[in-house]
């Protein structure tokens, strides 16, 4: 049994999501205290106990101790039954991280997996569904499995309700690779897309875009979205470069400006622009994750996320995984990744 204090670390949601895929990958069962004791509302929410059932479904698991506010889990992970699943979060909590959740178990199941999430899609803090489209799941392809996501409606905080597929053909083993160098930017794209409110919201985000990246209205477009059940708003900037795309985000929230969402989004742009690593921030700590359970791998990044060191730290306890990151100018960082 391995007990897993949720206070250390970063503190919140990702300790217990990497702790209930790795508890499935290795069947190790797991006791949780202080879940999420970083956080200003400590212990499950509606979107980390939707992780535990479905964790708990696809591992056949024996939980005890799963309730809304929980501190303490424990989780008895059985076999992992590939399959047909619906999870939904039921409130506006994220989606995407529900699939983080059960992924990596049936990256390597003995049959393909037929997912249908509920809940956020594009969430402020959480892989909005465009990152994991279009920066996350190629990243899993390459690897030897089909990673399929398909959006059929959008979900925006706080009205949630939104709902994507997700198809899996599992691979054997996943196989590693390295993304050192980054390159030329092949293609440029940003979108700024409105639900439920004033298209001139993303037309503002989309003029100052336009003005401070000096972009080509070829790569800009202005998307209002129907059938999302709240008002929503998400800047959402894609660059592909050969060996990776990287996808950056803008949440609008009540009482932020249009001008202040692009403004935040061009300065993640520009600092990936500004360098030749092929990493941003938060595809670091999923990649690691991906990368610990293949042959292994080396990336280039930034200083590494919280969330990062405490994904390593957790990778290292479950699978003895080594995890080596050297430092280089500027604030660059190459990890590298050995599995046991
Ligand atoms: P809490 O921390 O409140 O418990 P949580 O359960 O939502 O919240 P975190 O522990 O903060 O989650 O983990 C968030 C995850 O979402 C991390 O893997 C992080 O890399 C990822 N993430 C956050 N923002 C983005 C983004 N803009 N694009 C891609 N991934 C993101």
């Amino acid at each position: 049994m391995i007990t897993i204090d949720g206070s250390k670390g970063e503190g919140g949601g990702q300790i217990l999501r990497t702790s209930l895929a790795l508890s499935l990958l290795t069947g190790q069962p797991v006791t949780f205290e202080n879940i999420r004791a970083g956080r200003r509302k400590p212990g499950l929410m509606r979107q980390h106990l939707t992780a535990v059932r479905a964790a708990a479904a696809v591992g056949g698991a024996d939980v005890s101790g799963a309730e809304i506010g929980a501190q303490q889990l424990v989780f008895r992970p059985g076999s992992v039954t590939p399959g047909d699943y619906e999870f939904a979060v039921g409130t506006a909590g994220s989606a995407t991280l529900v699939l983080q959740t059960v992924l990596p178990a049936l990256l390597t199941a003995s049959g393909p997996s037929s997912l249908v999430l509920e809940g956020g899609t594009h969430n402020p803090y959480s892989p909005p569904f465009d990152f994991l489209e279009r920066a996350f799941a190629p990243l899993v392809n390459r690897m030897g499995p089909r990673l399929e996501v398909a959006l059929q409606r959008p979900g925006f905080y706080p009205a949630g309700g939104g709902r994507f597929t997700a198809q899996i053909t599992p691979a054997k083993e996943l196989q590693g690779f390295d993304l050192l160098e980054r390159g030329e930017i092949r293609q440029r794209r940003a979108m700024a897309r409105v639900a439920n409110i004033p298209r001139s919201i993303a037309e503002r985000e989309i003029k100052i875009l336009a003005k401070k990246l000096g972009w080509d209205d070829d790569c800009l477009t202005v998307e209002e979205v129907q059938g999302p059940r709240g008002p929503g708003n998400i800047v959402v900037v894609e660059l592909a470069s050969d060996p990776v795309t990287e996808v950056f985000c803008g949440f609008g929230e009540r009482g932020v400006r249009a001008e202040a969402v692009a403004r935040k989004v061009i300065q993640d742009v520009r600092r990936y622009l500004s360098s030749d690593v092929p990493v941003g921030i938060h595809l670091a700590d999923q990649l690691l994750l991906l990368l610990a359970l293949s042959s292994g791998g080396r990336f280039r990044t930034f200083k590494l996320s919280r969330h990062c060191t405490t994904q390593a730290e957790l990778l290292e306890r479950f699978l003895g995984t080594s995890i080596v990151v050297e430092e280089l100018p500027g604030k660059v960082r190459t990890v590298t990744v050995t599995p046991r």
